[in-house]
């Protein structure tokens, strides 16, 4: 500009003096005045035109005396004429009129210039911000924002590159969120910094106002923090971004050169800056507002998801694949075990290999109590506070490591960059935590808040499935306690029933709703009695609990029953067994030992009898008599080896040691050869008869077991017939069956004992058979016997009026 100022200055002088030098040059010709004078004017003009007002007045001063002196007095030099005098004033004039024309034509043609190049401009920067507007009208994403400032706005500019850096949350950081045209790793360091910091962005944001470094020289100058940065350097702007509540970020541009910063190019940037942030804040607001989209819908599927079961298991894993990799490289649930250890319940990773390796570790890891001041997840389940660490501090880990050489061997493998525990808390307690770990990134509030609600949601899920299963475990244990055998009574610490169940109703004769809600004692009188004898076990071992059996008196009579009773702290809980027909059976044993003693003796004595009094030697007794003698021990041996093999008989029905061959058996033969041989022994006044029947009467039966069943039956009918009668065998049949029955007038049975007849060693009192003995066991026997053989046997009768034995066999 110098130069170019001096060159003008330069031309003009030259014109100014050679100009009228030249035409001074005339002297030397025959030319007269007027020539000269017009020439003079020319060279006037030409240097005004040159260089303006002054060098036409240099141009002027430099005419008018050679004019004066050569020309106008150039007949008559030494006198100086009007005429000379006044030829040169006009000239002056005129030279002076002509150049300041001139003079004014330039100026107004120069302001016009200026005026067009400055209207110039300002449709360009109009124009330029116009662009950019247009481009930044359009920008969703922060680097829309820079990509639109940067290739529209700034293209005159020449700027090389460019980035947008937000302010963080807490206004303390500025964090880099998008750039164009730095190389990666010069710009790394420069990712966060302070706002407080002597940078020039920092700087700018601060104080809302641009700063403009034309050159890398400056830069160090005024942030000597920059020295050795990013190289090379020149010229640098940056902006600060507002946004409508105020600073949001700030915006640089650099430039590959060296730059002057005129006002009109600060004002554009500054123009730039403003709509800039404008949409960086839209872009912003926007992108969180899609975020919170994708959140609300992650959080509705979440609970979607976590609702749809209540099996544990099943929610624990779709929960670590909710949160990976959506949330977190790693997640992982943790409970606390009755033993208050933290028990790792679930873990996820992206990649099923790493997932199994990390579950392998904390197999081995060591166990952690819910005391552990350092264990983080024991802590946020103590406390139920949740822990956000955006950057894990090294010494954290560094000392995790040196606890546990599991875990040190683990943090070789991954590195942990950022890391969030949230508790799982329902109503009542804090269930265990959900951590979840990232990598590479760090968490940010908005991650820190998905975290806690969707642990709050998992809580929830959590919570029904727990109380879930907890309610079927109480109605598996109402269920058990309904239907189990023994009865179960549960009185509160008043003594009043709570809990009767369906054994107790039958044991008793009293139903569950007459019981509950009363005092044990006026539901059942004797249970006052049962209480006082009953010895109670503690509640800590209540397998100690030892039963006492007593009588007890209900509605339906007495019932023998066994009772535990276990105390605890909010009353007593009895169970009940009726032993009645265990104490029935041990009676009839004992009744069999005391009956078959008896009825051993009996032959025993006779057959001793018999045997000594033929041995005598004193007298000497008639043939007939020894005779009869010897008869008699032949029967009564007879009987005691029969009593014998029916007690053996029974002892292997029981132990199922009895083998039968079934075969096609005429049932009409059968019962003609034991009616005969029954009659030998039958007294007189008992008329033995066959009913044979129209029908067939082959059965598939084992012939010699079933004449054993057919002798016990007649044997009875005659036994229980002491005043003699008819005892009737009947043969029949029924559609694949045929039937024996074996009927007498005798003494009958009554109702309520035709059942229990057929069990073991059980007999009618004796005063219902006159004394008749018997071991109890041949009805049972026999009973036995034919079911093995397919069949059935049953029994009517009606007391005084005699009885009916039936056995029904497959027909053959
Ligand atoms: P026991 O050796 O005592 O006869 P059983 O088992 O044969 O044993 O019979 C059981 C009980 O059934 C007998 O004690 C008797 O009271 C009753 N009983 C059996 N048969 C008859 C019958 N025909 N008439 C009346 N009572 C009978």
């Amino acid at each position: 500009m110098r130069s170019r100022g001096s060159l003008r200055f330069f031309v003009a002088a030259v014109v100014a003096l050679g100009a009228p030098a030249l035409v001074t040059l005339l002297h030397f010709t025959t030319l007269h005045a007027a020539v000269p004078g017009l020439l003079y004017i020319v060279a006037i003009v030409l240097a005004t035109i040159v260089g303006g007002r002054n060098a036409g007045l240099v141009a002027v001063a430099a005419s008018v005396f050679p004019f004066f002196h050569y020309f106008t007095t150039r007949y008559d030099r030494g006198n100086a004429n009007a005429e000379g005098i006044t030829a040169t004033l006009v000239f002056i004039l005129a030279a002076l009129f002509v150049s300041e024309v001139l003079r004014r034509e330039s100026l107004a043609r120069e302001r016009a210039e200026e005026a067009v190049a400055a209207s110039a401009i300002a449709l360009d920067s109009a124009s330029r911000l116009q662009t950019a507007a247009d481009a930044l009208a359009t920008a969703r994403t922060p680097q829309e924002v820079l990509d639109a400032v940067l290739s529209e706005g700034v293209r005159a500019a020449e700027a090389r590159s460019g980035l947008i850096a937000t302010l963080s949350d807490d206004g303390e950081w500025l964090d880099v969120i998008a750039q164009r045209g730095y190389n990666p790793d010069s710009i790394a360091p420069y990712q966060r910094f302070s706002l407080a910091g002597n940078f020039p962005l920092s700087e700018a944001v601060r104080t809302g106002e641009g700063v403009f470094l034309s050159s890398g020289k400056e830069q160090d100058e005024r942030y000597p923090e920059l020295v050795g940065g990013m190289q090379p350097r020149h010229a640098l702007v940056c902006l600060p971004l507002v946004g409508h509540a105020g600073p949001i970020g700030g915006l640089v541009f650099s430039f590959a050169s060296d730059q002057e910063f005129t006002p009109e190019r600060r004002a554009l940037k500054l123009a730039l800056a403003r709509q800039a942030g404008l949409a960086l804040e839209r872009s912003l607001i926007a992108e969180k507002e899609e975020k919170l989209r994708e959140r609300i819908s992650f959080l509705d599927a979440s609970t979607a998801l976590l609702a749809s079961s209540l099996d544990i298991d099943e929610m624990l894993g779709w929960l670590t694949s909710l949160a990976v990799p959506e949330l977190a490289d790693w997640c992982a649930i943790s409970v606390v075990s009755e033993a208050g250890l933290i028990e790792s319940l679930a873990v996820a990773h992206q990649d099923p290999e790493r997932r199994r390796w990390a579950e392998e570790t904390q197999r081995r890891s060591i166990p952690v109590h819910i005391d552990d001041d350092f264990d983080l997840t024991a802590r946020v389940i103590r406390t139920g506070e949740p822990i956000f660490l955006r950057e894990v501090p090294q010494e954290l880990l560094d000392e995790a490591a040196e606890r546990d050489p599991e875990t040190a061997h683990a943090l070789e493998e991954i590195s942990i960059r950022s890391a969030i525990t949230v508790p799982l808390s329902s109503r009542s307690q804090n269930l265990g935590a959900l951590t979840l770990v990232a990598e590479e990134r760090e968490f940010d509030d908005d991650d820190f808040e998905l975290a806690q609600q969707l642990s709050a949601r998992a809580a929830i899920a959590l919570e029904n499935a727990r109380l879930y299963s907890e309610t079927e475990r109480r109605a598996d244990a109402a269920l058990a306690l309904a239907y189990v055998g023994d009865g179960v009574v549960l009185l509160d610490e008043a003594g009043r029933v709570r809990f009767w169940n369906a054994a107790a109703a039958a044991i008793t004769g009293i139903r569950s709703e007459d019981a509950a809600g009363r005092a044990a004692e006026e539901v059942l009188p004797s249970w006052a009695e049962l209480a006082r004898i009953a010895e109670l076990a503690d509640a800590a071992s209540p397998s100690r609990a030892r039963s006492v059996t007593l009588p007890l008196e209900t509605a339906d009579g007495d019932r023998w029953v066994s009772v535990t009773g276990v105390a605890f702290d909010e009353g007593v809980v009895y169970a009940l067994r009726d032993v009645t027909d265990e104490r029935a059976l041990e009676r009839a044993r004992s009744d069999f030992v005391a009956t078959a003693s008896h009825e051993l003796r009996t032959p025993l004595a006779a057959v001793y009898g018999s045997a000594r009094t033929l041995r005598r030697s004193d007298i000497e007794l008639p043939p007939d008599q020894r005779d009869r003698f010897l008869e008699i021990i032949e029967s009564e041996t007879e009987r005691l080896t029969a009593i014998v093999s029916q007690i053996l008989l029974a002892g292997q029905l029981e132990e199922g040691r009895v083998d039968l061959a079934t075969a096609a058996t005429d049932l009409r033969g059968l019962a003609e050869s034991v009616l005969d041989s029954t009659r030998v022994r039958a007294p007189a006044e008992v008329e033995l008869k066959l009913d044979p029947g129209d029908d067939s009467t082959v059965a598939l039966a084992d012939e010699d077991k079933l004449r054993q069943v057919l002798v016990n039956l007649l044997d009875n009918a005659v036994k229980y017939s002491p005043d003699g009668g008819e005892v009737a065998v009947e043969l029949g049949s029924a559609p694949g069956l045929v039937t024996l029955t074996v009927r007498d007038s005798g003494l009958g049975i009554p109702p309520g004992e035709q059942d229990r007849i057929f069990e073991k060693f059980y007999r009618l009192d004796p005063a219902l058979t006159r004394g008749v003995g018997g071991s109890g066991l041949g009805l049972y026997i026999s009973r036995e016997l034919v079911s093995r053989m397919g069949g059935r046997m049953s029994v009517r009768s009606r007391p005084g009026e005699g009885a009916a034995f039936t056995v029904e066999l497959p027909a053959a």
